[in-house]
């Protein structure tokens, strides 16, 4: 391997020391100590690990948790009721509904209700808009990963032609509004790309993928990128998580890929803690802003 591995296992882990220092020094301002609700409805086993990693990580690092598990048959009215309690309550600061929701409930509604300055998901449309209009109240979690990540290894973006590839609402959208801003909040230079954002329509993505200086991958099919895909020299951000019968494995095949790149995410270890981190990062700003303190 000659590229570069883009380790975000360790990155993590360093800027969940920072938020730790952060909580308590907002503590020791104010009593107050950052409070996230989280929400799961139904079993599904994948989303159980999700959630109790987040609330793992919120108590290392001096963040509480609450969490409200609901029957997979619940109704909208009462996920809705159990949405503006939370969102009525002075003491919970951030809130997160685990998706995929079931299919008999309204995804975006639900999202929608919850209050803009408690969504640390960053999805709510008001967030989604100030993000757009380049004033974000928080970043979306895994695009401020990939730009975490990219920044906190000396990678500038500012100029560069970043290709991603995916266009979800989650990752691919943000994470191109995110980079085409003027400004980063980020830090200098970790900003003001040309984006390609490319999609499953996208024609001839080979020729748009070997254009890119940095390359992100949010498209959820195992090992998609490969070499021939990629342009030597380029930087590479996997954010794929598949599992596959030999484990899990990003959207990039990682060996072929790392002959020929100059910097890579490994999956897991790369993107995915990271994301988790900017969670923690949103509940401790959504914090700040409810009880008055905007940084
Ligand atoms: P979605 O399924 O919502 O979106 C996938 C995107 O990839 C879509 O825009 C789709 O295009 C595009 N796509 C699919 N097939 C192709 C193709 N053949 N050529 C070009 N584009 C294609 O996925 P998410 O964005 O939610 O997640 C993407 C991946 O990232 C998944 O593996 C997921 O598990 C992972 N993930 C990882 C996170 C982390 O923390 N590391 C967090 C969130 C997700 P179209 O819009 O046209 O359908």
């Amino acid at each position: 391997m000659t590229a570069r591995l883009l380790d975000g296992k360790t990155l993590a882990e360093t800027i969940r020391g920072e938020l730790a220092v952060e909580a308590e020094r907002l503590f020791a301002r104010t009593s107050v100590r950052p409070c996230l609700a989280t929400i799961l409805v139904g079993d599904d086993p994948a989303s159980h690990v999700y959630i109790r990693n987040k609330r793992a990580a919120c108590e290392k690092i001096g963040i509480t948790s609450r969490h409200l598990p609901l029957a997979a048959d619940v109704s909208a009215a009462r996920l809705l009721t159990e949405i503006e309690r939370l969102n009525a309550d002075r003491e919970v600061h951030g809130i997160l509904v685990q998706l995929p929701l079931p299919e008999h409930l309204p995804t975006q509604a639900v999202l929608d209700a919850i209050d803009p300055r408690k969504d640390v998901d960053a999805f709510h449309p008001t967030n989604v808009g100030l993000l757009s209009q380049g004033r974000p109240r928080f970043l979306p979690c895994t695009p401020h990963g990939c730009v975490q990540l990219l920044h906190r290894n000396g990678i500038e973006i500012a100029g560069k032609h970043v290709v991603v590839v995916g266009r979800s609402d989650i990752v691919g959208k943000p994470l191109a509004s995110m980079l085409i801003q003027k400004h980063s909040t980020v830090g200098p230079n970790a900003a003001d790309a040309t984006v390609t954002l490319c999609h499953s329509r996208t024609r001839d993505l080979t020729q748009l993928t070997r254009q890119a200086d940095i390359l992100i991958a949010a498209i959820g099919r195992p090992e998609f990128i490969r070499a021939a895909m990629v342009r030597p020299g380029a930087v590479v951000v996997d954010v794929g998580i598949n599992r596959i019968d030999r484990g899990l494995v990003g959207d990039v095949a990682f060996d072929e890929v790392a002959e020929i790149a100059s910097a890579i995410t490994p999956v897991p270890g790369g993107v995915g803690p990271l994301t988790v981190t900017m969670l923690l990062a949103n509940t401790l700003t959504a914090a700040r802003e409810i009880i008055g303190e905007v940084a």
